[in-house]
């Protein structure tokens, strides 16, 4: 449980010293153990563990977007590329989980020598899922722009929710693949916000470091948005723990196994062994005894 203490989300209102009101949300998160405890959970190679990362940082803000404490966030990656694409699901409370398409996949990095995430995931889809209790959830999907995330989440933004958004994350992975620093931040804009208001903080994204930088440095949620948000009063709102976090069962796995099908149930009972069911946010694998399966097949 690495630096799981120090994760954390903040949430932020901003304004011009001279305009009447904020015209600007902000949230910011570190999150260096929770991308570590994906990335052991999954035992990914770099630039899925970048990919997983980034991904994760972006669920954390958007689910802190979320109105209720029970709704749920999704973000489905769906790619043509090696990794094939990533879920990851957030709640309002700062816990998240996710998992990849393929954990281990290694390419050449960028010529700028970054993990080159966009190539692995290649060419596909973002979708977005916000099941708030009701019937059917909230579903929008766009088509991946970069496929390195925060451009996708910012396309997803101002197409799918016509909200001027710049999201930016990032992901250190070291030499032995554990994670060194992982983070990020999501600068909106009020759909009221003044021109003057949106040139300067355009100038400020133009004029500020690569967030990978910025993490480098090691900078807290914080001071990454102090740096974003240069000129304006940032008024810190939320500041939340977050986590990797997986509510899974032996009950809830038991699910996989009743969508088998009687046929393959009969199949594993037949052969009197063991069957290991893995949850596949998490990896924990749960283990059913032949009684077991005899007795979730009498259900059926
Ligand atoms: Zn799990």
């Amino acid at each position: 449980m690495a630096d799981l203490k120090n994760d954390y989300m903040i949430r932020a209102m901003a304004r011009r010293a001279d305009a009447p009101e904020a015209e600007i949300r902000a949230f910011a998160v570190t999150a260096r153990g929770v991308a570590e405890e994906a990335r052991k959970a999954h035992e990914t190679s770099p630039v899925v563990t970048a990919g997983l990362g980034r991904l994760m940082c972006g669920a954390l803000m958007m689910g802190d977007m979320l109105k209720e404490d029970d709704d749920l966030l999704t973000l489905r990656i769906d790619g043509d590329g090696p990794v094939r694409g990533f879920t990851v699901t957030a709640d309002k409370n700062g816990n998240v989980k996710g998992y990849p398409g393929v954990n281990r996949v290694s390419i050449p990095n960028r010529e700028d020598g970054h993990l080159d995430v966009g190539v692995s995931i290649g060419a596909g889809t973002l979708t977005v899922i916000r099941d708030m209790g009701l019937k059917d959830p909230y579903v929008g999907t766009i088509e991946l722009r970069t496929g390195e995330i925060a451009e996708d989440l910012t396309y997803y933004f101002a197409v799918s929710e016509q909200i001027p958004s710049s999201v930016g994350l990032g992901v250190l992975v070291a030499g032995d693949e554990s994670v060194m620093e992982a983070g990020g931040f999501c600068i909106q804009l009020m759909p009221f916000a003044s021109e003057e208001t949106i040139t300067r903080l355009e100038e400020n994204i133009k004029a500020a470091p690569a967030v990978t930088e910025l993490l480098r440095q090691g900078m807290t949620p914080e001071e990454m948005l102090k740096t974003l948000l240069n000129g304006f009063d940032v008024e810190i709102q939320e500041t939340l723990p977050v986590q990797f976090y997986c509510n899974c069962s032996k009950e809830r796995v038991e699910r996989a196994l009743v969508l088998l099908g009687t046929d393959e149930l009969d199949k594993m009972i037949a052969d009197e062994r063991e069957e290991e069911v893995k949850c596949r946010f998490c990896n924990r694998a749960y283990t059913f005894c032949p009684g077991e399966l005899s007795r979730i097949r009498a259900r059926m």
